[in-house]
């Protein structure tokens, strides 16, 4: 008769954030965490990162701090920030990291909703909390970091970063954690409605740092230093500050200096090996290259999403710097990455063909799984050409969102992404569009990520966003919105005779608006739901072109 056997391995050992502290600040504890200051940088070891986050987890539980207990963030990228990334989850509590660029009454909604009862805030970001300090109905102390004018946290309990460590001593024996508990939280972006909470537990962090450490994803080592604008407050810099510390490589964190000049100064002091951003940050950095020369010659890759990055940019990349750019795909409920686009293994790095496998949104991660269903809920095929919803599951994928039951969400056990797009049979997938975003013209789709990347390759666009928008015959046609490069003269009908022959004839948007900049979501992204509200208040002037 067969015999089962039940494994032998530790198997109840806990997957937690503390052993990633601990691995990186003893087997790594020389590898360093890099603040930029403007003009100089400021280095600690990840030795020192630690005895700093046993500082504070003595501090924090001398306020009152116990176990599950929520400690909001309002900070840059620093050290302190990544002081608290480990200090707030080792002890038991939960680190909710708040979007800095949220306006006052969502800052207000996800604190109280999440019931934060510390927040730790920068001095120089005082003025975009204080409008928000009225309504928060549960925060009882405020840790401020750096200088600042306090008065706008009225009578609440503030305390300095810097005294409160200096206070301590190291050696806070951290306590012993299950791995299914609650880590930190991040509310989504919130294009529509309010922002939904995602809790990752210590073991969906762990498992998530080490699926992107490996040579499918990023490939980070100890030799690596991993330059951050991804910030932290939006999905844990897609868990960037936890790979580090696994992997031993330098982490790079900007601070408040965040626009192209500083970035590439700091890239070019420290010599960064790795960087990640959104595609609207590595547009910057190109157009900034126009201008002033810039040294990015220590990157050996860039990481690039949330969302799709024009060809045209990843070409720019490559034959001005030589710097490969890969594609990644992820969300806030996917912790986030659920694919990079590296390309296969008989395709030459480099070469032309490449970067169309580097256009792909990612190939699919290992530990995550992905499927694409039709409207009517079949699961539709792996032939790169069948469009559909994509829904995901696995150990780092959100099951649920936090008080806020969307049964609506979730398809019998997977996350529905809302994003529509194919995979192919290597598991490589591409997103054509947000549901929501997506253009139905006459019962065809008409993809308007596709649209706004091949606008984007043309010499006069800077930027390109593309929204559906009514129409009486075919039910929806596109609106292409567009932003001139500096002196550009192109006119409407110029960009649709550059459409023709890349899109059917059919795909090619007849109605056209030439704006200023395309509205930014706080994390970078366009904001179409803006541009579909100006069209809708007649705010755009809107230009036709022969269909
Ligand atoms: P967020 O939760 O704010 O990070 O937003 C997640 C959404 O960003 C996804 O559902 C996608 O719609 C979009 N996104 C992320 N990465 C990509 C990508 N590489 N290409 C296209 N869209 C992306």
């Amino acid at each position: 008769m067969l015999q089962l056997i039940t494994s032998t391995m530790q198997d109840d050992f806990p997957l937690t954030i503390t052993s990633i502290l601990r691995h990186g600040s003893t087997v790594y504890g020389q590898s360093e965490c890099v603040t930029w200051q403007g003009d100089k940088a400021r280095h600690s070891t990840y030795a020192e990162v630690a005895q700093n986050a046993e500082r504070l987890a003595a501090a924090l539980t001398k306020l009152g701090i116990g176990a599950g207990e929520r400690v909001g963030t309002f900070c840059w990228n620093h050290q302190e920030h990544l002081e608290a990334y480990y200090a707030v989850p080792c002890m038991g509590a939960v680190l909710h990291t708040l979007n800095i660029r949220l306006p006052a009454r969502q800052v207000a909604h996800i604190v109280n909703h999440a019931e934060d009862k510390v927040v730790i805030v920068d001095g120089n970001l005082l003025p975009a909390l204080a409008p928000a300090v009225a309504e928060l109905t549960t925060v009882q102390a405020y840790i401020v970091i750096g200088d600042g004018d306090v008065s706008v946290l009225g009578d609440a309990t503030v305390l300095r970063y810097d005294d409160l460590l200096a206070a301590e001593e190291p050696g806070f024996v951290w306590p012993e954690l299950d791995e299914r508990s609650a880590a930190s939280m991040c509310y989504t972006s919130g294009t529509t409605g309010d922002p939904k909470g995602v809790v990752y537990s210590h073991r969906s962090t762990f498992l998530h740092a080490l699926g992107t450490l490996g040579l499918s994803a990023t490939g980070a080592s100890e030799s690596d230093r991993i330059l951050t604008f991804v910030p932290m407050f939006h999905v844990n810099a897609w868990g960037i500050p936890f790979g580090a510390l696994l992997s031993g490589a330098s982490l790079h964190l900007p601070g408040p200096f965040m626009t192209p000049g500083p970035i590439t100064d700091f890239i070019a002091a420290e010599r960064s090996t790795l960087a990640s951003a959104v595609p609207t940050i590595w547009a910057g950095i190109l157009q900034y290259g126009e201008q002033s020369p810039i040294d990015l010659s220590s990157l050996r890759m860039g990481t690039s999403g949330g969302a799709a990055i024009p060809q045209a940019l990843l070409e720019a990349f490559q034959t001005k710097y030589d710097l490969r750019i890969v594609q990644g795909w992820g969300m806030t409920e996917t912790s986030p990455v659920g694919g990079i686009a590296h390309p296969p293994a008989d395709v030459e790095l480099g070469s032309f063909e490449e970067i169309g496998w580097r256009m792909k949104s990612g190939r699919i991660l290992a530990g995550v799984q992905m499927r694409i269903v039709s409207d009517d809920g079949t699961e539709l095929p792996w032939d790169g050409a069948a469009v559909g919803e994509i829904e995901v599951r696995g150990p780092w994928i959100t099951g649920s969102y936090y008080r806020a039951p969307t049964p609506e969400k979730f398809d019998d056990g997977w996350l529905r992404t809302g994003d529509i797009g194919t995979i192919d049979e290597r598991g490589f997938f591409q997103i054509t569009d947000r549901s929501k975003d997506v253009i139905k013209s006459g019962g065809e789709w008409i993809s308007s990520v596709e649209l706004e990347n091949l606008l984007a390759g043309s010499p006069d666009v800077l930027e390109a966003a593309v929204i559906a928008i009514p129409d009486d015959r075919w039910t929806e046609r596109p609106l292409a919105c567009i932003v001139r490069k500096p002196g550009a003269g192109a006119e409407a009908a110029d960009l649709a005779k550059f459409l023709v022959g890349l899109v059917a004839a059919w795909q090619v948007p007849e109605n056209w608006t030439f704006v200023d900049e395309v509205p930014k979501t706080t994390v970078g992204k366009f904001d179409k739901k803006v541009l579909r509200a100006r069209y809708q208040s007649g705010e755009l002037k809107v230009e036709r072109t022969k269909p």
